[in-house]
């Protein structure tokens, strides 16, 4: 599995329309992909606070906006480790 691949079945997976066969290859590649495995991470982290947020009703340019906030904030919180 290429870094792309592995990137597009992270995206698929945060909106559960990934296979378990591809997950399991996910989960293979992050193991030697450090790259990658930052990016699942972030994005499983992103994921649970938009959740958390329970925001139903967001049209998409502060949808943008939120995401950018979170980005940050997901950051900061790297830096801190
Ligand atoms: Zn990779």
């Amino acid at each position: 599995m290429s870094c792309e691949e592995a990137s597009h079945v992270c995206d698929k997976a945060q909106y559960n329309e990934s296979t378990f066969l591809e997950r399991l290859k996910l989960r293979i590649h992050i193991l030697f992909c450090d790259l990658c495995k930052k990016h699942t991470i972030d994005n499983h982290k992103l994921t649970e606070t938009i959740k958390k947020s329970n925001i139903v009703c967001l049209d998409s340019k502060s949808k943008s906006e939120m995401k950018k906030c979170l980005e940050k904030e997901i950051k900061n919180q790297n830096a801190k480790h």
